[in-house]
């Protein structure tokens, strides 16, 4: 399968069209981005990693009855996947707060919760992807509720999976990020990425933050994070 033309370029993804219109090509890049894109650099390699990453854990979730896009890895970079319309939505699922929840709320970054919080943003960068509730998605028709409620499910689900997975190699599945999309045939499927660029993985003995937020918060070794969640997950 070989590259046409490049429909569209994200800020970690550019994504071509192949000569079969149900089927693209990613390719992830080294460009990072925060703050709504304020801020922006540079980590060499996390292409690659969040490339064979994303794979793994789809090809792992499909088996686990979780439908995604991922067809097959073609490089080290580039990942065939199935051509979906992105539901704009940004479903977020957390076990311990940090991040945006401690700001909004108040609550000490490391909290534990005892039942995961799923919550979602509209994904619309002029907006600033502000936080949305069911009845507002219904509204104005990000998805119907048979969708979400599939959304949901697949979310919850998702996160037992990567919970459990990501404990035997030490880490702590702290947040992430989901995006779903929809075939030419209506199925909701997994899209995106599943990388420490969209979720938050802590040392589960240190507590040692191995994911985007060392980008954020300039707390520097930020590819040995990225590397170093690569060898808890693939010994490389
Ligand atoms: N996240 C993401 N993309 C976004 C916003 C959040 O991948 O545009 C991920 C983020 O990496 C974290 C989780 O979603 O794992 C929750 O992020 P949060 O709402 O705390 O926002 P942040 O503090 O990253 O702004």
């Amino acid at each position: 399968m070989k590259k046409l033309e490049q429909i569209y370029e994200g800020k970690a993804k550019k994504v071509f069209n192949t000569d079969d219109p149900d089927l693209l090509i990613v390719d992830y890049k080294d460009d990072a981005t925060a703050f709504n894109g304020e801020k922006k650099g540079t980590i060499v390699g996390k292409g690659v990693i969040n490339n064979r990453m994303t794979n793994q854990f789809m090809r792992l979730l499909a088996a686990d009855s979780v439908p995604t896009h991922y067809v097959e890895e073609l490089s080290d970079r580039e990942t065939l996947v199935k051509a979906v319309k992105i539901v704009p939505l940004e479903v977020i699922v957390r076990n311990i707060a940090a991040g945006s929840f401690s700001k909004r709320f108040g609550v000490r970054e490391g909290t534990v919760f005892k039942k995961p919080t799923l919550e979602f943003s509209y994904k619309n960068d002029d907006l600033g992807d502000p936080m949305i509730n069911d009845s507002q998605i219904y509204a104005i028709e990000l998805a119907t509720p048979s969708e979400l409620a599939l959304i949901r499910e697949y979310a919850y689900k998702i996160n037992d999976f990567l919970k459990s997975t990501l404990l035997e190699c030490g880490i702590t599945l702290v947040d992430f990020k989901l995006e779903f999309g929809k075939t030419s045939d209506g199925t909701i499927i997994l899209a995106d990425e599943i990388s420490p660029d969209t979720c938050r993985f802590w040392d589960a003995k240190t507590g040692e933050k191995l994911d985007k937020d060392r980008f954020r918060q300039d707390l520097g070794n930020v590819e040995g994070a990225y590397q170093e969640m690569s060898r808890r997950l693939f010994g490389k």
